[in-house]
């Protein structure tokens, strides 16, 4: 299957900085989130991927120059005759042709992996904010060696492999006949050093599974599928790198009453005939507490009324959204004989000639046994 292009997928054009690169990704990360209403896991991990790639200057400069192609170190030439066969691949080729340039040092300080976690609020807790503590399963640096992987009192050591160059030399032979390509060195992972005495915690990893509880502050407003970044949350660093960043994404349940809609809050309103056609003063619920609202004489069934900045306060703080009051004139299911007489009257008094349908049997039987 053809794999989109990198740019195409988060809508960029080739020079764009790494400020649009992250909004991009932020925005479509949201979008196709697999919790969220236009989910798809499939694009989440696409978006994500083309992220990654072009989030990286040196991944980004050689996917500039190669494509998709240049980001697979493992692959062969897929699907020809030379999987498997000790054919080092692409990145092998392009490092004995162009030197190496876009080959990554493995010595070099790199950020730790961003972590990313769903948070369920209730309705209150999103529109009025508050502070919760999550357990994250997470790396974190190992605290008897330090992250340096290595037992206590102990240090590691020049690879006897590559003698601490951090990459052998192999001949192959290739399509473009024998070529002699240099490999990372597989003892080490081209960091040229070994690990002699591994700590005992981490097994020389540098870094141990630990569920950490975090303090998140919940920030008033927040909507559903929007998120926060906690900077420097995520996982460890790597070689001194700045650990990775921890994103928030907030799922906000929905309410009995109200529904939401960004800032502005949506209530519905029953209110009946009578109520409709002389007019009423109700109490309406708001988020905050509840006002009187003046339902006029001759109120229409789907007649909305605003409340003024009685919505959402917003996240960001620009200011309050507004209530809207929804108002739904029902028509009674069951009348008493006095309450049918009065309607006869009103329909008399209107000149309205009425042919009333009489109730058939399978709905009084119905009736009947519902109670009402
Ligand atoms: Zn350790
Ligand atoms: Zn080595």
């Amino acid at each position: 299957m053809a794999k989109r292009d990198y740019y195409e997928i988060l809508s960029l054009d080739k020079n764009a900085t790494q400020d649009e690169i992250k909004k991009a990704y932020r925005k479509l990360s949201k979008k196709y989130h697999p919790d969220m209403k236009d989910g798809s896991e499939e694009k989440f991990k696409e978006v994500s991927e083309a992220y990654e790639v072009l989030s990286d200057e040196n991944k980004r400069a050689q996917y500039d120059r190669f494509g998709h192609e240049g980001m697979n170190s493992q692959g062969g030439f897929g699907g020809g005759g030379f999987q498997g066969g000790g054919f080092g691949g692409f990145e092998d080729i392009f490092s004995s042709f162009f030197g190496g340039g876009a080959r990554r040092d493995p010595n070099a300080p790199r950020k730790g992996d961003d972590l990313q976690y769903t948070m369920s609020v209730s309705f209150e807790e999103a529109v009025f904010g508050t502070t919760k503590t999550v357990t994250i399963k997470k790396e974190v640096t190992c605290d008897v060696c330090d992250g340096d992987g290595t037992k206590p009192g102990t240090s590691k050591s020049t690879c006897k492999t590559c003698s601490g160059s951090g990459h052998v030399s192999v001949e192959q032979n290739t399509p473009f006949g024998r070529v002699q390509t240099q490999r990372t060195c597989p003892t080490c992972g081209g960091t040229g050093q070994e690990i002699e005495h591994p700590c005992d915690k981490c097994n020389g990893h540098g870094t141990v599974t630990k569920n950490v509880d975090i303090e998140v502050k919940v920030p008033e407003g927040i909507d559903n599928g929007q998120q926060i970044r906690l900077s420097g949350q995520g996982e460890p660093g790597i070689n001194g790198g700045p650990a990775g960043d921890l994103y928030i994404v907030f799922r906000v349940k929905a309410d009995k009453r109200f529904t939401r809609d960004g800032d502005d809050i949506h209530y519905n309103l029953n209110i009946s005939f009578a109520q409709a056609a002389l007019g009423d003063e109700l109490k309406v619920p708001t988020i905050n507490s509840s006002i009187m609202l003046t339902i006029p004489a001759g109120t229409q069934s789907g007649k909305r009324f605003r409340l003024k900045e009685k919505g959402v306060k917003n996240v960001q703080g620009f200011g309050y959204g507004d209530q809207y009051v929804t108002v739904t004139v029902v028509t009674p299911t069951k009348l008493s004989e006095k309450e049918r007489d009065l309607f006869k009257q009103l329909a008399a008094e209107n000149g309205e000639d009425i042919s009333e349908q009489q109730e058939n049997f399978i709905d009084k039987t119905r009736r009947f046994f519902k109670g009402e």
